[in-house]
């Protein structure tokens, strides 16, 4: 079982200290039975850093057009029925990502912000100057600002998968992204930029090399990074091998509309050399 003191001593020992305004992705199910259960961990989070800030995300909003782009992965008009169900997203509106009891939690807290995407929202104590404006059309607004903050991401005991801000280095990089629609009080937002498929993303950690920060506690490691060294390592990565960070699995049709694109792309450009 671990304790404030363990969460304390290994958040310090990442790197992290009252200064340095974090991004964190908590799975509390990885880890591990903690004394004092939730309010600990985050108990122990807001007493090292001052400034945090977590995904609200409501992928329950999202509704399904008539038409629309091609090469989206939708099946336009198949949400006649389910588009009724969708939820209008609304600063109360809770998150139905995985994962989401810390941030959960945090929304909870006195003196936060949520900022106003209808799909992608944060949450966050300190930081609303990083999410005042976060409009439908620009999903990773705050990881913009937070890395003008010299800001971190922090993995606790969450997967490489949750670290949404590599997605801000794939629009960085040009990478294909997709198109979503979802609903706030003043109507439909379509949603550029809206992320591909994540399970790569534990690839990244070995190009990170020392500037990756990581302990173990019990039996779940964490990791930091700064925000600025992430996006720079994951867009050299991409633009040097475009099918970096996809995923391994064949049947991933995400990644492998992903790599269609980038193939098509690469014999548009292509030209015999007899013709150059
Ligand atoms: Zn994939």
């Amino acid at each position: 079982m671990i304790s404030y003191h363990d969460i304390a001593t290994g958040l310090q020992d990442l790197g992290l200290n009252r200064s340095t305004p974090v991004l964190a992705h908590i799975s509390l199910a990885n880890l591990g039975e903690v004394k004092g259960g939730l309010n600990t961990v985050t108990g122990a989070l807001l007493a090292t850093v001052d400034n945090v800030m977590m995904p609200s995300f409501t992928f329950s909003t999202m509704v399904i057009p008539e038409s629309g782009p091609e090469e989206n992965l939708m099946v336009y008009g198949s949400g006649r029925e389910t588009n009724l169900a969708a939820e209008v997203f609304s600063h109360d509106l809770p998150s139905d990502m995985p994962d989401s009891e810390a941030s959960e939690a945090l929304r909870g807290y006195p003196g936060v912000y949520r900022s106003g995407h209808p799909v992608f929202s944060f949450t966050g104590l300190g930081l609303d100057v990083a999410l005042v404006n976060h409009p439908a059309e620009d999903p990773y607004a705050p990881i913009s600002e937070l890395r003008k903050l010299d800001g971190w991401v922090l993995l606790m005991g969450a997967e490489p998968s949750a670290n949404f801000s590599v997605h801000y280095a794939e629009k960085l990089a040009g990478r294909k992204q997709f198109t979503h629609w979802a609903l706030s009080a003043e109507g439909i937002h379509e949603i550029p930029h809206y992320p591909g498929c994540s399970d790569g993303f534990h690839k990244l950690h070995y190009y990170m090399q020392e500037e990756l920060h990581t302990v173990r506690v019990a039996d779940s490691y964490w990791h930091a990074m700064k925000v600025d060294t992430l996006l720079n390592v994951a867009v050299a990565l991409i633009k040097e091998d475009a099918f970096a960070l996809l995923c391994n699995n064949l049947n991933c049709p995400r990644c492998n509309l992903e790599r269609a694109s980038i193939k098509a792309q690469y014999s548009h450009q292509w030209r015999p050399e007899s013709q150059t």
